[in-house]
């Protein structure tokens, strides 16, 4: 069946309109005839970036194909879409991503790969001006044979293994439902965990307080391997249709003990059969097996810096730079299914709407950086962007309902990272786990190594617990009233030159300060920082966002830090984020393609298209009486000084609001003091916005105070502590903990009387 609307074709059959060879013969054709900038129809660009043992992959991209069909030109310099037949494509028949990190750059180039035109808003002035970029330690790939110099080979790791790491990283404290192993695959509706819902939600169940999503870290570990080939390892082409253009990211290698022409059976990027390097893979804290692959200690440099590249070169992706998203714009006519976003341009200041007929994708990061110790980056980063946009879309549609967690779910969880450098009127730097998974010791300012006290695992022990325990030492010298730091980490025992070659960022950051430090001959000054948001805007597995009651944001996904799907539960293990932002990203880049390759197929095609048309009408309709779109050029507008001064200055108190109430370790007393402030700040926000005339500062102090109070009244309602949520309760101000205690605690395993004697050491410093 093929219909035809508007001039445009749907593909409706579940049959080949070609067989699967003559496809891909036609898609090899043009590449080797090296046709630049035509882009050769759906099924042909289907085919060849999914593997063709999927009998769905020459037709599942069907709904993409109403904008495929589809020349790039580029005589004018800027890309200009247009239909085979010359028609000049609209400029909202596109998805629109608000993000340029990993996330929203895997959803780009999977949705573009199918065939629909992409529109890339980053807030900063260039496109690596994300959380990804300062990316240190590096990406999970995969679970991997080793070959052993007799020829047999020794399973190293497995899917299942990492999903029992990510189980126990979350605070989580069931067993696992499913216990067998599989083999990396997509994950899709047929592995899901006794779905009662069918909502694609997953699995998500509880236990103190923490709700982890199985299927989540399932999806993750056995598609991880393939999302990090099609979008970090290409171009590659292994004659079954598997293709990725233009992104190699330069992993380090390592030298395998034997080199053979089979080697490269678990497609550790052998580059030859002579080659006898492989991909190195390093480990870190928490990880069962060495899974992690990274470049040098800035993974995310190397990782942002392709895949921007990969996806500007893209004919059907286009980016724009200091664009911040100030709010989505819902029909009224249709339940609000979302159709754009405004838009306010930095060097204009003006607020324009943007329109996207194939939705909006969230992929704008979390929000760590609203407080007052962060390792994100300055700028217009991780300011709760997501949650604040996705909280003002359910506000104004007036769908949220009391007692339910809503479009936002698990604020609690913000995840602080134990160890970055703490300076004095410097920002926050991270020092990676790495450093411990290589053997840093934490010490205190007399040199007594303290890690053990709290943990028998010491340095490694899971993330939110060494972050308390720096947190108790640091306060300890401010109870003392000394002046001095009283957490250090300590890497002199290791060599010098090693040092120097496996930290190089590290090293070169230290050692370009105005008084420059050597980490190889003294011990570094560390303070707990936030650095992850576990929970943020409800996603199920594809990335399409639920509101109050479950019902889904029609046109609205979400992918990346921003999501909350439930993988993380309360606490994320380490190195699991970037590979999160390239699975769920390319996830929501193949539904709005309309690859969907269960029973249901048909259906969801149908309801997508649907949507797409519903999504055309209302757009078009408000064109018709705006008589604008957000390409329109105009003047600048000027802007209130003093009033964006006061937006920065509110973004200081609020994050250190944030820090004191609603940081490391809190009480119920401290987030109820937070959450009123916060409520307060809001308002002071909303009232600046008002009148700051498209300041960006305003926007982003808007957004910080909305995401904010979201973050302390979801802290506040939950009183159990688990994963990074950490409530002390007043009435354990401790007795005083005596020296065995402190001594002694290591000795033992530390199930739940050893949670206590945790809980006694942190509240004889903190409260
Ligand atoms: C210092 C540091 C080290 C880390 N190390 C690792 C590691 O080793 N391994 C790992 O897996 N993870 C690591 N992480 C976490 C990981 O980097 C992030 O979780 C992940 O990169 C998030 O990717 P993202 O695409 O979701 O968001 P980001 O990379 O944060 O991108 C967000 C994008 O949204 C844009 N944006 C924000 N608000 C708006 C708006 N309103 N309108 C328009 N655009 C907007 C920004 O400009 C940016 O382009 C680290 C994080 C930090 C900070």
């Amino acid at each position: 069946t093929l219909l035809v609307k508007r001039g445009r074709a749907f593909h409706l059959s579940d049959k080949p309109v070609k067989s699967d060879s003559e496809l891909y013969n036609e898609a090899k054709r043009s590449v080797r005839s090296k046709q630049k900038g035509v882009f050769f129809g759906t099924s042909a660009a289907t085919y060849l970036s999914r593997s063709s043992s999927r009998s769905l992959s020459t037709t599942a991209a069907a709904v993409a194909s109403s904008s495929s069909l589809l020349q790039s030109s580029s005589s004018s310099g800027k890309k200009s879409l247009r239909l085979a037949s010359g028609e000049r494509c609209a400029p909202h028949e596109r998805l629109l991503v608000l993000g340029s990190g990993v996330a929203g750059c895997a959803a780009a180039l999977t949705a573009a790969r199918h065939g629909v035109p992409v529109t890339v808003l980053h807030a900063g002035s260039v496109k690596e001006d994300c959380n990804s970029y300062w990316a240190q330690g590096g990406v999970i790939y995969r679970n991997y044979r080793l070959k052993e110099k007799d020829g047999s080979e020794k399973l190293v790791d497995t899917p299942l293994s990492l999903v029992n790491d990510i189980r126990i990283a979350s605070g989580y404290r069931g067993a696992l439902q499913r216990n067998t192993p599989l083999e990396e695959c997509h994950y899709d509706a047929s592995l899901l965990l006794n779905d009662p819902t069918s909502s694609k939600m997953g699995q998500i169940c509880s236990t103190a307080g923490v709700n982890w999503n199985e299927d989540a870290a399932w999806k993750l570990a056995l598609e991880g391997p393939t999302r990090v080939r099609q979008l970090l390892l290409g171009p590659q082409d292994d004659g079954a249709g598997h293709t990725s253009t233009g992104c190699v990211v330069p992993f380090d290698r390592t030298t395998l003990p034997t080199a053979g022409p089979d080697d490269d059976n678990d497609g550790m990027g052998k580059e030859s059969p002579e080659d006898n390097t492989v991909l190195s893979l390093c480990l870190e804290a928490s990880h069962a097996a060495p899974r992690i692959i990274h470049h040098a200690d800035c993974t995310g440099r190397a990782i942002t810096e392709s895949i921007t590249r990969a996806a500007a070169a893209h004919p059907l992706i286009e980016f724009r730079g200091d664009s911040i998203a100030t709010d989505l714009i819902s029909d009224e006519h249709s339940d609000g299914m979302v159709i754009g976003a405004k838009v306010l341009d930095k060097n204009t200041n003006k607020i324009e709407a943007a329109y996207a007929v194939h939705g909006v994708v969230l992929a704008s990061g979390g929000l760590g950086g609203i407080y007052e110790h962060s390792t994100n980056p300055g700028g217009f980063n991780a300011l709760g962007s997501s949650v604040a946009l996705a909280l003002r879309l359910e506000e104004r549609l007036n769908s949220s309902l009391p007692g339910e967690s809503g479009i936002t779910s698990d604020l609690e969880y913000v995840q602080f990272h134990p160890t970055s450098l703490c300076l004095p009127n410097e920002a926050r730097f991270l020092l990676t786990e790495a450093l411990r998974g290589e053997g840093a010791i934490l010490r205190d300012a007399s040199g007594r190594a303290f890690a053990s006290d709290y943990h028998p695992s010491a340095e490694l022990a899971p993330r939110d617990i060494v972050a308390r325990a720096v947190f108790t030492e640091s306060q300890k010298a401010a109870a003392d009233g000394s002046d001095g730091h009283n957490a250090f980490l300590d890497m002199t025992h290791r060599d010098a030159s090693w040092l120097r070659d496996r930290f190089p960022t590290i090293h070169s950051h230290l050692s370009s300060r105005d008084s420059p430090m050597d980490f190889t001959k003294e011990k570094i000054p560390v303070i707990p920082a936030a650095h992850y948001t576990c929970g943020g805007v409800t996603s199920d597995l594809s990335g399409r966002v639920h509101g109050s009651g479950g019902q889904v944001h029609r046109n609205l996904y979400v992918a990346g830090e921003a999501a909350r799907t439930g993988l993380h539960g309360g606490n994320r293990l380490a190195s699991t984020s970037l590979l999160e932002g390239l699975v769920f990203g390319s996830s929501v880049g193949e539904l709005v393609a309309g690859v969907v390759s269960d029973d249901d197929a048909m259906e969801k095609r149908e309801e997508l298209i649907q949507t797409m048309e519903g999504a055309r009408y209302a757009i078009e309709r408000r064109l018709a009486v705006e008589e604008q779109s957000y390409t329109s050029d105009g003047d600048a507008r000027p802007v209130d000084e003093k009033v964006g001064d006061e937006a920065s200055a509110l973004l200081a108190r609020l994050k250190s609001v944030m820090w004191d109430g609603v940081g490391v370790v809190r009480t119920p007393s401290g987030l109820a003091d937070a959450s009123s402030e916060l409520a307060a700040m809001k308002d002071e926000a909303e009232f600046i916005w008002d009148r700051a005339g498209g300041d960006w500062r305003a926007a982003a102090v808007r957004d910080a105070a909305r995401s904010g109070l979201a973050v302390a009244e979801a802290a506040s309602a939950n009183d159990v502590s688990g994963g990074a949520h950490y409530v002390l309760h007043e009435e354990v101000r401790s007795e005083p903990v005596s020296d065995a205690a402190l001594v002694g605690a290591a000795g033992g395993g530390f199930g739940s009387e050893d949670d206590e004697e945790e809980e006694a050491l942190v509240a004889a410093v903190v409260l």
